[in-house]
């Protein structure tokens, strides 16, 4: 039987994660199937136990059952014990199901691999705390960068992340009104604020001169935050695509033990991406 691999969320429907896979496996000559799995908040459980029947050997894992599937995994990889959520899922039997998470590893292997963007000793400031900042935060602490600065609409969660990594690295909380004034090489975007064609509110001159910008969202044009970062003065200002196909890249490698090649995907979907407005 041909070996099965998903990926679950909700919505579901608009995920690139099939066609990445389907061109990983024929570029590397993988027998697999990848499809999409829709489950119902509060049925994540039930939806994987009855994958894992049907011969299921992996899944990703999006929105919002990240930290289901940290619950769910009962052996959990460095990366994910420290993040506390997991975006694959490693079936090795019915009672071995691993948890790891690739979404730090696909940033950073985007950022410096590549956008050949350093980031040791660089001053990071990163806009909002959700669950794709929780995944990146460990990848980030191990390219001992100068600093990370965190800022978030709602700050109580700055502060729960900080508190949260406090053995790990010493983020420093920030808050919106307190930006100004301040300098950093690498503004990440972590927010979902570009999906709604908005900008978190971000004072002028923050960025150094020749910094970077770096949005987790992705579309078929610049995002607005893409945009304000070249009106900042930014030498690159990107947007999530690459990470995406990194961090799949890295799923990928857990379940068959094959690196596929990345560039060719990341241009391929740059190709054939939806408009966002
Ligand atoms: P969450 O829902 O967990 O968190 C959303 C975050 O965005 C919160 O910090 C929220 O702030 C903030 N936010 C939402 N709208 C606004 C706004 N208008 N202004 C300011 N802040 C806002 O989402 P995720 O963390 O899972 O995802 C965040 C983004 O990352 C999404 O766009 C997602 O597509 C992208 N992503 C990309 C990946 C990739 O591979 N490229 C992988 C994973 C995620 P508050 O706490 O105040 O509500």
């Amino acid at each position: 039987m041909i070996d099965k691999y998903a990926v679950i969320g909700n919505p579901i429907s608009h995920s690139k994660s099939p066609d990445i896979h389907t061109m990983f496996a024929n570029q590397t000559n993988q027998a697999m199937e990848y499809t999409t799995i829709q489950a119902e908040v509060g049925s994540f459980n039930q939806a994987v136990q009855s994958f894992i029947a049907n011969k299921g050997r992996g899944l990703n894992v999006t929105l919002p059952f990240k930290q289901d599937a940290f619950r769910l995994a009962n052996h959990l990889s460095d990366i994910a014990q420290k993040s506390g959520a997991v975006n694959t899922l490693i079936i090795e039997s019915n009672a071995i199901i691993r948890g790891d998470n690739t979404d730090g590893i696909g940033l950073v292997r985007d950022l410096k691999q590549n956008l050949d963007i350093p980031l040791q000793q660089c001053r990071i400031l990163i806009i909002g705390a959700g669950g794709a900042v929780r995944g990146i935060l460990p990848s980030l602490f191990n390219e001992k960068p100068a600093a990370i600065s965190l800022v978030n609409r709602t700050e109580s969660k700055t502060l729960a992340l900080t508190s949260l990594f406090a053995e790990l690295y010493d983020i420093k909380p920030i808050s919106f009104k307190s930006l100004s004034g301040h300098k950093f090489d690498l503004i990440i975007n972590g927010t979902s604020s570009s999906l709604d064609n908005t900008l978190p509110p971000l004072p002028d001159n923050i960025l150094e001169k020749g910094g970077y910008c770096y949005d987790l969202m992705y579309a078929d044009k610049p995002t607005i935050f893409v945009k304000w970062g070249f009106e900042q003065g930014a030498s690159q200002s990107t947007d999530g695509i690459g990470m995406l196909v990194e961090q799949a890249a890295e799923s990928f490698f857990l379940w068959r033990k094959i690196r596929p090649e990345t560039q060719i995907v990341i241009q391929a979907l740059k190709q054939d991406l939806t408009p966002i407005d």
